[in-house]
């Protein structure tokens, strides 16, 4: 997270930030597997773990569907991250 851009049109292009409907990632549940942090796909409404997992489903899903924005799944955490801008946004 060295370079901090700030926005782009993927993430200007959310509206209302899509929350996890379920606080587990739905990948590792089915594998049995576990997680470190949740991200909530914005085109999709999915949550899976983040890069700290050991199966970083969240950027496997977003390279794998070409949907660009995710969000934060933490309790208190309220920003969006663009896996092609590598942008980050506040809301
Ligand atoms: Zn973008
Ligand atoms: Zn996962
Ligand atoms: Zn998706």
């Amino acid at each position: 997270m060295a370079t901090k851009r700030k926005g782009c049109s993927h993430i200007e292009a959310v509206g209302t930030v899509t929350q996890p409907a379920a606080r587990v990632c739905e990948e590792c549940v089915m594998i049995g597997s576990r997680w470190v942090h949740l991200r909530t796909c914005q085109t999709c409404g999915g949550t899976r773990c983040c890069d700290s997992s050991p199966n970083q489903h969240a950027s496997k899903h977003a390279r794998g569907s070409g949907h660009p924005v995710i969000a934060s799944a933490e309790q208190g955490e309220r920003w969006l991250y663009c896996y092609p801008d590598d942008s980050f946004g506040e809301y």
